[in-house]
């Protein structure tokens, strides 16, 4: 599957663009998602609770970030500072992209 195809495929950002610059920035967050396990990040799920999901993304030099899905509170979040610039990132979105492309395959 290309990087393409895979950004076709996805269950994408529900972020609203705030201007051209920040729906750019949203596009090529996603298209850096689509192939983040490529890369050598690992995502892996470490807890699923109620519907509510926590997601350890380890980086090949070892940072890792922690995705929540479906937060009561908070919905989706990571700790990256991408998401707090953007209200998006490519952690968020590389495990919506495998959960999805686990569920269809
Ligand atoms: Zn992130």
């Amino acid at each position: 599957m290309t990087a393409l195809n895979a950004i076709l495929d996805l269950p994408l950002s529900t972020v609203e663009p705030r201007d051209v610059y920040h729906a750019r920035t949203l596009a090529r967050i996603a298209e850096r998602a689509a192939c983040l396990e490529e890369q050598g990040y690992t995502l892996t799920q470490t807890e699923s609770l109620a519907g509510m999901e926590t997601w350890s993304v380890v980086k090949p030099d070892g940072t890792e970030y922690a995705v929540v899905l479906n937060c009561p509170f908070d919905g989706d979040y990571c700790d990256c500072l991408a998401f707090s610039n953007y209200g998006e990132c490519k952690h968020r979105l590389a495990v919506l992209f495998k959960k999805h492309r686990e569920a269809t395959n």
